[in-house]
C-alpha cells in the first residue's frame, strides 16, 4: 500500500497543466518534421514549418502552443494499493488545475453552466475526469488540455453491424470534411468502435490523447488505423485546411466488446496541438 498526499497530486497536476500547454510533446514535434518532409503542397509545407517554429518558440519561452489552452482533461489511472490521505482526490486534481491555470496565466475557458448564463470560473475548473481502477500501488495522471475548434467537430453515431467497416470509414472521413480548416489539422484522430453511446466516445477520446508513435496493439485495428489515416489524408484538407497531403497525423482506434445488434462509432478530432503530459506518482 502506497500512500499519496492529497497536495502531492495538486502540485503535480499544477505542473501537468503548465507544461502540457507550453511544451509540446517529442512525438508531436516529430511528427510535423516527418509530415514536412513528405508534404507535396508548398503552402502545406510552409504551415508545417510554422508549426515547428511555434511549438519551439513557445517550449523556449514557457509559453502556451496555442491561446486557447482549453478544458483540463485529465485521465487518472489509479492503482487500487493506493492510499489518498488528506483531502478528496477530485478536489485535489482540480485545485491542481486551478493553481496551473492560474499561477501559469493560462486562459480560462471553463464556463460553470453551458446554457444559461455561461459564467466563467476564472480558474479553468472543473477539469473534465476520467477515472479507472488498475492493479497495483501508483498513479498515473495524464493530462490532456482540449480547445474547442477540434472538440465541437466531435461526433458520436449509433451504426448497426449491417453498416461494417464500410459504415465507420464513412463515419470518420464524414466527420472530417465537416471539420475541415475549424480544426486546425493536422488532426490527430481518435476513433472508438462498439461498446454502448458513452463507452463508444470514452474509447475515441483516449485514442486521441494517446501517445502519436503508438499503434493499436490488435494487428487487425492497427493496419485499421493505416488505412483510415491513408483515407483522411487523401480529402486533400491538409495543414489548416488549405489543401496538402497532410491532414493528420495519425488516425487511432480503440475499441471496446458490443451488443448484437449495435456498432456504435465515435470520432474525436485533436487539432495540431495535440498536447498532453504525464506523471506517475
Ligand atoms: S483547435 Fe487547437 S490549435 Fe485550433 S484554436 Fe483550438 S486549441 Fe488552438
Amino acid at each position: 500500500m502506497k500512500t499519496i498526499e492529497a497536495t502531492q497530486i495538486s502540485s503535480a497536476v499544477a505542473e501537468l497543466a503548465v507544461n502540457a500547454c507550453c511544451q509540446l510533446p517529442g512525438d508531436m514535434l516529430a511528427g510535423f518534421k516527418d509530415a514536412k518532409d513528405k508534404e507535396p503542397s508548398p503552402v502545406g509545407r510552409d504551415i508545417l514549418d510554422q508549426l515547428i517554429k511555434n511549438a519551439e518558440i513557445a517550449s523556449a519561452e514557457n509559453m502556451p502552443i496555442c491561446q486557447d489552452t482549453g478544458m483540463a482533461v485529465v485521465f487518472v489511472e489509479l492503482g487500487q494499493d493506493v492510499h489518498i490521505t488528506g483531502g478528496d482526490f477530485e478536489q485535489a486534481i482540480h485545485e491542481g488545475v486551478r493553481k496551473g491555470y492560474v499561477n501559469g496565466y493560462l486562459r480560462k475557458s471553463m464556463v460553470a453552466e453551458p446554457l444559461f448564463e455561461r459564467t466563467n470560473t476564472k480558474d479553468n475548473t472543473p477539469a473534465i475526469i476520467h477515472i479507472r481502477i488498475v492493479p497495483g500501488d501508483e498513479m498515473r495522471i495524464r493530462l490532456a488540455p482540449k480547445g474547442a475548434g477540434s472538440e465541437n467537430k466531435s461526433v458520436l453515431k449509433m451504426l448497426v453491424p449491417a453498416d461494417g467497416i464500410e459504415g465507420v470509414c464513412k463515419v470518420v472521413l464524414d466527420c472530417v470534411q465537416t471539420a475541415g480548416p475549424n480544426s486546425c489539422p493536422p488532426m490527430v484522430i481518435g476513433v472508438g468502435i462498439g461498446g454502448t453511446m458513452e463507452m463508444a466516445a470514452m474509447c475515441a477520446k483516449r485514442a486521441a490523447a494517446r501517445d502519436l508513435d503508438s499503434s493499436n496493439p490488435d494487428k487487425r485495428y492497427a493496419a485499421f488505423e493505416d488505412e483510415l489515416l491513408e483515407m483522411v489524408n487523401n480529402t486533400g484538407v491538409g495543414p489548416q485546411g488549405l489543401g496538402g497531403e497532410c491532414t493528420a497525423l495519425k488516425v487511432h482506434v480503440e475499441w471496446h466488446p458490443t451488443h448484437i445488434a449495435s456498432l456504435p462509432v465515435a470520432v474525436n478530432i485533436n487539432c495540431h496541438a495535440a498536447r498532453h503530459a504525464e506523471i506517475v506518482l
